[in-house]
C-alpha cells in the first residue's frame, strides 16, 4: 500500500496554497518552553518545502493530554519561539481553528501559521466529522508529517484528510513508511531484530509479528528475564510477569533458534547499590538479587551476531540505561549498530527510551524512528488510520 507523498505533486501546485499540515510538535516543555526540539526539527523538510515552493502552511499537532479543554500548561503558543528561532521567520498563532480562517488567508507566500492544540476540542480523539470540517476550512489541501500520531484516528488525522484533496505524506512520514515498511517486505538478510525494555506484555505482538520475518530474534532488557523464568531459571528479585511466563514458554518452543538470549547479566541486590553489581551467568542468578544490563559475555555475542547482519531492527534498552553503570549494554548495542552500518547494514532504531538511548548517533543510524507506539503498531502489521487515508500512489 503506497502513498503519496508532498514529492508527488507538481511543485507548481503547492504555489500560493495553504497547506494544512498535521505535524507531531508533542514536545516535552519546561518552564514554558521547549526542552527538546527534536519533534520541531523533524518537521522542518517538510515546512521548508512547502514555504520553497510557494504555499502557505498551517501547522496542527496535538501537545500532551489536556483533559476537559483549553489548558494553558499545554498550548502550543509556548512552542512559537523555538520554531519562529528554527524557521527563522515570524509564525502566526492561531487559538481557535474555528475563526482561525481570516489568518490563514492572510498568510503570504512562505508564511507560517500554527493552530492550537488540536486536543483542546473534544471532538478531535472522537474522529469528530465537525471539527474536521473546521480543521479543513483553514487548508486548500492536506498534508500529514505526524507519523507519531498515526495510529490514532483523531479529526486531525483521520478524518480530515477526507475532505481536502490532495491528501499526501510529508516527508517525515514518508521516511518512516519506507524504513519500517523495508523491514516487513524486503530486508536484506540477515535480518536481525534487537527487542529489550521492561516487559514482555508490551511487545508481545511486536515479537509475535517479526519472528517469522527475521532470521535472529535477540532478546535483552527485563523482557528477557520472564524468558529465563520460563526455562525454569533462579530469577532473583529480576523485574519478571509471571502472567507472560507462559507465553514466554510458548515463544521458547516455537521460535526454534532464532530467539536469542542473553548468556548472563549485570546484577545487584538493587539499583541503589550499583557499587555491588557484578557479572554472572544466566543460570547462576542468585535469590535477592535482580538483573539490571546485559553482561559483557552477551555484549560480545550480540556484537559479532549484529555485525553479520544487514538489516537490523532495535526497539527496548538492555538494562536500566538510566542508571550507569546498568547502560553499558545498551551503550554496546548502540555501538555495534553504528559498526554494522559502516559495513553496509540498513539500521533503524524505533521505541520512546530506545531512541533516547542513541540520542546524538541519529547521523550513524539508517534512520532513527520518531513514531514511537506507532512505530510498533506498523512493525506489529496493524493498519494506521492516519495513513491509510491518505491517497494511494
Ligand atoms: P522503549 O521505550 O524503547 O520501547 P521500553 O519502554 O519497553 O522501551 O523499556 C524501557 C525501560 O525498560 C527503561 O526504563 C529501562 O530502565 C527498563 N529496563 C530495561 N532493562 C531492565 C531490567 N533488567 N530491569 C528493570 N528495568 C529494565
Ligand atoms: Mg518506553
Amino acid at each position: 500500500m503506497k502513498k503519496k507523498s508532498l514529492r508527488d505533486l507538481p511543485p507548481q501546485a503547492l504555489d500560493g496554497k495553504r497547506a494544512l499540515t498535521r505535524v507531531d510538535f508533542n514536545v516535552p516543555l519546561k518552564n514554558g518552553q521547549v526542552s527538546d526540539d527534536t519533534r520541531l526539527r523533524a518537521a522542518l523538510a517538510t515546512i521548508t518545502y512547502l514555504r520553497e515552493k510557494g504555499a502557505r502552511v498551517v501547522l496542527l499537532s496535538h501537545l500532551g493530554r489536556p483533559k476537559g479543554g483549553p489548558d494553558p500548561q499545554y498550548s502550543l503558543q509556548q512552542i512559537v519561539p523555538a520554531l519562529e528561532k528554527l524557521l527563522g521567520a515570524p509564525v502566526e498563532f492561531i487559538p481557535d481553528p474555528a475563526n482561525g480562517a481570516a489568518t490563514a488567508r492572510r498568510l503570504t507566500r512562505g508564511g507560517v501559521a500554527l493552530v492550537e492544540n488540536t486536543r483542546f476540542w473534544s471532538g478531535e480523539e472522537k474522529n469528530d466529522p465537525e471539527l474536521a470540517k473546521t480543521f479543513a476550512g483553514l487548508g486548500d489541501f492536506y498534508v500529514n508529517d505526524a507519523f507519531g500520531s498515526a495510529h490514532r484516528a483523531h479529526s486531525s488525522t483521520e478524518a480530515v484528510a477526507h475532505l481536502l484533496k490532495p491528501a499526501v505524506a510529508g516527508f517525515l512520514m514518508e521516511k518512516e513508511l519506507q524504513y519500517l515498511g523495508q523491514l516487513l517486505e524486503n530486508p536484506k538478510r540477515p535480518f536481525i531484530a534487537v527487542l529489550g525494555g521492561a516487559k514482555i506484555s508490551g511487545k508481545i505482538d511486536v515479537i509475535r509479528s517479526l519472528l517469522p520475518k527475521v532470521d535472529e530474534l535477540l532478546v535483552g532488557g527485563a523482557m528477557a528475564c520472564t524468558f529465563f523464568a520460563a526455562m525454569g531459571l533462579e530469577v532473583g528479585s529480576s523485574l519478571v510477569e509471571p502472567d507472560r511466563i507462559a507465553l514466554a514458554k510458548e515463544l521458547l518452543a516455537t521460535s526454534g533458534k532464532k530467539l536469542i538470549l542473553p548468556r548472563g547479566g549485570v546484577i545487584a541486590p538493587s539499583l541503589e547499590r550499583p557499587q555491588e553489581s557484578k557479572s554472572v551467568s544466566a543460570d547462576a542468578i542468585p535469590k535477592g538479587w535482580a538483573v539490571f544490563d546485559i553482561d559483557q559475555v552477551t555484549q560480545h555475542d550480540f556484537r559479532a551476531r549484529l555485525l553479520r547482519a544487514k538489516t537490523i531492527f532495535w526497539n527496548g534498552p538492555m538494562g536500566v540505561f538510566e542508571t550507569p553503570p546498568f547502560d553499558a549494554g545498551t551503550r554496546a548495542v548502540a555501538n555495534a549498530l553504528v559498526e554494522a552500518g559502516q559495513k553496509g547494514a540498513v539500521t533503524v532504531v524505533g521505541g520512546g527510551d530506545s531512541v533516547a538511548a542513541v540520542a546524538g548517533m541519529e547521523d550513524k543510524l539508517t534512520h532513527v524512528s520518531t513514531g514511537g507506539g506507532a512505530s510498533l503498531e506498523f512493525l506489529e502489521g496493524k493498519e494506521l488510520p492516519g495513513v491509510s487515508a491518505l491517497e494511494d500512489k
